[in-house]
C-alpha cells in the first residue's frame, strides 16, 4: 500500500498521566513519520465539532467534557496503511478488551479515558487532519 496519513490525538488523560513521550516514541518505533504536531486545549465547541458524528450517542456530553478537560497533543502520522496500523497500535476502545502491548492496554483507565484517538478511515483521516491543520502546517 502507498503512504497514507492519519490523525492521532493524545487525549487529556494521556497528557495528564505523562504518557506523551512514551506514545510518540511508540509511533516512531513503529515507523510512523510525524508530519505535523501541536498541543492544544480544546474548547467544548472544538471538541463537539470534532466528534460531531457521535452527537446522538448517549455519552456525547461526557465525551465533549472529557476532551476539553485539559491539554491534548494532535499529531499527523504517515506510513504505509497508516489508518489500520494506528488502530492496531491503539487497541480496542474499551481497554479491558484491548490486546496486550497496545497503547490502550498499557495506559487507558476506562472506555472513556482511553488515552489516544486514531482516525477510523481514510476519508475521516483527511477530514480530521484538515480540522486541526492548515496546508502550511503540514510537511510534504
Ligand atoms: P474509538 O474509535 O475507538 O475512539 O471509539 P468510538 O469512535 O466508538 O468513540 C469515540 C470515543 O468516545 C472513545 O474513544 C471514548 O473516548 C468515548 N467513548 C466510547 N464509548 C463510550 C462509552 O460507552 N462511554 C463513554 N463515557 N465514552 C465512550
Amino acid at each position: 500500500m502507498s503512504l497514507q496519513r492519519t490523525l492521532s490525538i493524545i487525549k487529556p488523560d494521556g497528557v495528564a498521566q505523562g504518557n506523551v513521550g512514551d506514545i510518540l516514541k511508540r509511533f516512531e518505533e513503529q515507523e510512523f513519520q510525524i508530519k505535523a504536531l501541536k498541543m492544544l486545549h480544546l474548547s467544548p465547541q472544538q471538541a463537539s465539532g470534532f466528534y460531531a458524528v457521535h452527537r446522538e450517542r448517549s455519552f456525547f456530553q461526557d465525551l465533549v467534557r472529557y476532551m476539553s478537560s485539559g491539554a491534548v497533543v494532535v499529531v499527523v502520522l504517515e506510513a504505509p496503511d497508516a489508518v489500520v496500523r494506528l488502530r492496531e497500535l491503539m487497541g480496542a476502545t474499551d481497554p479491558r478488551q484491548a490486546a496486550e502491548g497496545t497503547l490502550r492496554k498499557l495506559y487507558a483507565t476506562s472506555i472513556e479515558k482511553n488515552v489516544v484517538h486514531g482516525s477510523d478511515s481514510d476519508e475521516n483521516a483527511r477530514r480530521e487532519i484538515q480540522y486541526f491543520f492548515s496546508d502550511s502546517e503540514l510537511l510534504d
